[in-house]
């Protein structure tokens, strides 16, 4: 079973940012206008596929426990937990235990790494009760550093002991429940359980190259707010779903008939790992036609989400159209819905739903009706006629993949009142 809980820590006090943090939970500070960090955080875990989010509050809690419990984003649920009396990030998490699954991503809430979640979370260790992001960082003075001997973790320094290049915990973890064991009463996870679990030998560690930020300080809250403008957006693939992704059986929709197009997993990971949004865009006049009802769609869609999962890949979000001119079923009649394909529809939609890049997003589809709805919607449209599709993303990424020049515009300009105190 693919993992689906994501853990996040939203009780640190944010000392170091004095009058910012005295009101407002560092989670909760804004990185761009009407985005606070922790709405990214649960956006970033959501579109990956985990659809049970826990927040762990902690000072402050109540206005954490206002704005997110109980609220769905993206497909998940949120809850919070408050603990009862500050007992650190061990307390906080064994304080939780009652809701925890075998294995969960757990999270600092003040910080971001924009790495592919499914590939931390792909095939738990067996014999590890925790895998941690890693980065390699210029200077690890700040964050304290990490050595990984194949994919063990073999020292576990905490921040200021070390100092030069090396690689740093990256505040992202596949943990498995059995840790709750190494805690007994208040303490930190970083500081007390990890470095005595690095010593049993029991840490994973992967390497990951993706945008690092954490906001625990006044410049580096202001460089978030410099950076996130460019990386909040990021460029869309658009992959039509039969004979694209799965053979075209005809009117395909049971779950059992899934059969991967090759290269085709490994080219929806390639765009994961490309730092692209997934959507799939497909016509399902199955639907009007009575062969089978929309909740058969979704279905078959989370099929292909777990398969997927399977090798660390995931679909952003599905768009499927049901509208036919010639539905047997009337409340599916439709003359030319601006859904169905050619006509962008479920392309536009994607993009006022997302924040999606112009630049470097394309469509794949098996059909002229395909490319016509790219086009329609201002995007390059890539046919692909058989073969390997990982080949065929491959080329449109070197295709659309723009080159090295200047950054498109900030989607909003940094005011006075955002900038920290
Ligand atoms: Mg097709």
């Amino acid at each position: 079973m693919a993992v689906r809980q994501a853990v996040f820590l939203v009780g640190g006090k944010g000392t170091r940012l004095g009058k910012l943090t005295a009101t407002t939970p560092k989670p909760l500070l804004a990185i761009a206008p009407d985005i606070l960090l922790l709405d990214l955080l649960i956006e970033e875990a959501a579109r990956h596929g985990f659809t049970d989010i826990v927040l762990l509050a902690g000072h402050l809690g109540d206005s954490v426990e206002r704005l997110y419990h109980g609220r769905q984003i993206r497909g998940a649920t949120i809850r919070v937990i408050r603990e009862p009396e500050p007992a650190g990030t061990g307390g906080a998490l064994r304080h939780a235990a009652g809701m925890l699954d075998p294995w969960f991503l757990l999270a600092n809430g003040d910080s971001w790494f924009d790495i592919n979640l499914r590939a931390l979370a792909v095939a738990p260790p067996r014999d590890r009760l925790a895998r941690m992001a890693l980065r390699s960082m210029e200077d690890t003075g700040r964050y304290g550093s990490v050595e990984l001997h194949g994919r063990r973790i073999t020292a576990f320094t905490e921040k200021k002991a070390a100092t030069g290049p090396g690689l740093i915990n990256g505040g992202l973890y596949l943990l498995n429940r059995a840790v709750l064991d190494h805690i007994a009463g208040p303490c930190s996870i970083e500081q007390d359980v990890f470095p005595e679990l690095v010593r049993q030998g029991a840490v994973d560690g992967r390497v990951f190259d993706g945008y690092f930020l954490d906001i625990g300080l006044p410049e580096t809250l202001a460089q978030a707010r410099r950076d996130l403008p460019f990386r909040l957006a990021r460029p869309a693939a658009f992959l039509d779903r039969d004979g694209v992704l799965n053979t075209d059986r005809g009117y395909t929709h049971r779950p059992e008939q899934l059969q991967w197009i090759e290269g085709a997993r490994e080219a929806v990971l390639a765009l994961n790992e490309a730092g692209y949004l997934v959507f799939v865009v497909t016509n399902q006049a199955g639907v009007a036609h009575g062969f089978y009802h929309e909740a058969d769609v979704h279905a078959f869609h989370a099929r292909m989400q777990t398969e997927l999962a399977d090798i660390g890949a995931h679909i952003d979000a599905f768009y499927h159209c049901p509208f036919h001119p010639d539905a047997t079923i009337r409340r599916y009649r439709h003359p030319s819905h601006p859904d169905r394909k050619p006509n962008p529809g479920m392309l536009l939609k994607a993009r006022r739903e997302w924040r999606i890049r112009d630049r470097g997003s394309f469509l794949t589809g098996d059909r002229d009706s395909d490319i016509e709805a790219a086009n329609r919607a201002g995007m390059p449209g890539m046919l692909f006629d058989g073969g390997n599709l990982l080949a065929t993303v491959r080329q449109a990424l070197a295709a659309v993949r723009p080159v090295a020049g200047p950054l498109p515009k900030p989607i909003f300009t940094e005011t006075p009142a955002m900038q920290a105190g």
